[in-house]
């Protein structure tokens, strides 16, 4: 049996100045728990209309120098986006369960990476609301010059459904740090975990407007704040189709852009590595977070001389890992986060076989206790060539595609060709060969003897069509201010 379902779900609303309201017209979309197929509860979905009135709140918020906002001392932003962090610890159960329930992705991840990471975030940008600053330039001896970092207004913080909190929190964190307001446009299939963290910065005091919650599909709710003229930045998590579509749409208005979009990661296996941790890290590369993940290591590079060997023991080590209940806390692999997502995943792998790639672990649906969740096995396929559709296409899902190779720099070409460099890895015990090839790599992050390693003060972000931008750290900082110079003649 699937664990029973201790969160309650309340129908979702809008924040809109502070205030939980319907959708103008008072639309609703289902969100589904896809571990069971069944319908968690309905959620207000913004309309046009609605996207005007959160853009006039966080206008507000923003623009009256009056307000309770503008008032604030930047040690109170400080002090306020701790105590958010300390309200998501305090309820760190709750809401991971709720991110769980409607994700899919296992219990364990949510309750032990991502929400701690939430609260992490969260802190670090709490710090660094006292450290935005500006600089004097003593370049001239009848001048003061010098520069102002300000906020840069409106921000839209448009976010997938794979780590729904987590990216959010990369985007919000550092936006309101430096004192912007911020429309937050979670995910339709994952809305519920923004609106119970909305509630607990209502109960941390964000004054209204500061943080505008609009959940809803893209084409309305999200295209709709790209292309207002009241928004001053678009910050954008999502795929590279759509994070083109946002930078043409917000082209019009010249509005500031961040876009962290897809991946193709790959993971390379040198000869020389330690296979015990290589094949670990090829493992929790791909099936960490079912493999609904940007940076995902999908094409695993191996080195033809150990290819048997490694391949071998890393489907052994697949065929041990079983998709189960998301609430079970031994649970390592939870469900594909909707039916839609599967079918997508399913089509990738009928595109495998058809391509002549050798299906040698997994490949089918799974039904837990017959119901209707969207499981999958962890799937490999090997004798992948780089050419092939699931060697080039962002598969997002638990899903391998292993690519022999003869030397180190056959392994960096096939690694590159690709559209895609938001990340890559490198196993080796030849310190020399892994900064060879770190240089080599057109990826935003590189690891060398590990996989999906983050760190909130180290930038995270694409090369190539995986976007452009940082998130985390001090980078961040950068893409959330304005820089004004200022001359005052003596
Ligand atoms: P998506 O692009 O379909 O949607 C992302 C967000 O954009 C959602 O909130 C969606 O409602 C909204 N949206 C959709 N159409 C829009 C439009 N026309 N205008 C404005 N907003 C619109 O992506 P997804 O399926 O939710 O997430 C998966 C994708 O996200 C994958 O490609 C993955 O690689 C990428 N991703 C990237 C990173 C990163 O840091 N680089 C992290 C996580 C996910």
């Amino acid at each position: 049996m699937l664990a029973a379902t201790r969160a309650k779900i309340a129908p979702g609303k809008l924040l809109i100045h502070g205030e939980w309201v319907e959708a103008s017209g008072g639309r609703t979309f289902d969100t589904i728990n896809p571990a069971t197929g069944e319908v968690l509860t309905q959620v207000a979905s913004a309309t046009a209309d609605d996207v005007d009135r959160a853009v006039r709140s966080a206008r507000r918020a923003f623009d009256d120098p009056n307000g309770a906002w503008q008032k604030m001392t930047a040690a109170d932003r400080g002090k306020l986006l701790w105590r958010v962090a300390d309200l998501i610890e305090r309820n760190i159960d709750e809401v991971a369960e709720i991110e769980t329930l409607d994700n899919g992705k296992p219990i364990f991840e949510s309750r032990y990476v991502d929400l701690p990471t939430v609260v992490e975030v969260f802190r670090y940008y709490a710090g660094w609301a006292t450290k935005i600053c500006g600089d004097t330039i003593n370049s001239r001896p009848n001048a003061f010059t010098y520069t102002l970092r300000e906020p840069l207004g409106v921000v839209a913080a448009i976010v997938p459904w794979n780590f729904p909190l987590l990216l959010a929190s990369w985007k919000l964190g550092p936006a309101l740090a430096a004192g912007n307001t911020v429309i937050w446009k979670p995910a339709s299939q994952t809305s519920l975990s923004a609106l119970r963290v909305g509630e607990l910065m209502i109960e941390a005091g964000m004054p209204p407007g500061v943080v505008n919650i609009l959940p809803g599909p893209g084409a309305e709710a999200g295209m709709g704040l790209v292309k207002h003229p009241g928004v001053d930045k678009v910050a954008f998590t999502g795929s590279t189709a759509v994070g083109k579509e946002v930078m043409r749409n917000a082209a019009d208005t010249v509005k500031r852009v961040t876009l962290e979009l897809g991946g193709k990661s790959p993971n390379i296996v040198l000869a020389d590595a330690n296979l015990d941790e290589a094949v670990k890290g090829a493992s929790t590369g791909i099936f960490y977070g079912k493999g609904e993940v940007c940076a995902a290591g999908s094409r695993l590079l191996v080195e033809r001389k150990i290819h048997d060997e490694f391949l071998g023991r890393l489907v052994e080590r697949t065929r041990k890992l079983k998709p189960g209940d998301p609430l079970d806390p031994k649970t390592r692999l939870g469900a594909i986060v909707s039916e839609q997502q599967l079918n997508t995943v399913m089509a990738y792998i009928e595109a495998g076989k058809a391509e002549g790639a050798q299906l040698v672990a997994g490949g089918n649906r799974v039904s837990l206790d017959g119901g209707k969740g969207c499981f999958l096995e962890p799937t490999i396929f090997d004798g992948v060539s780089n050419h092939m559709k699931i060697a080039q296409e962002e598969i997002f899902g638990p899903v391998l595609a292993a690519i022999p190779f003869e030397d180190v720099e056959q392994a960096a070409d096939i690694a590159n060709q690709n559209i895609y460099g938001l990340a890559a890895a490198v196993w080796t015990s030849d310190v020399k060969k892994a900064h060879a090839i770190v240089k080599r790599l057109k990826a935003g992050t590189v690891w060398v003897n590990a996989y999906n390693l983050y760190d909130v003060a180290l930038p995270f972000g694409g090369y190539k069509q995986s976007g452009f931008g940082r998130e985390l750290g001090a980078q961040a900082l950068e893409h959330y201010t304005e820089l004004k110079s200022v001359w005052m003649q003596l």
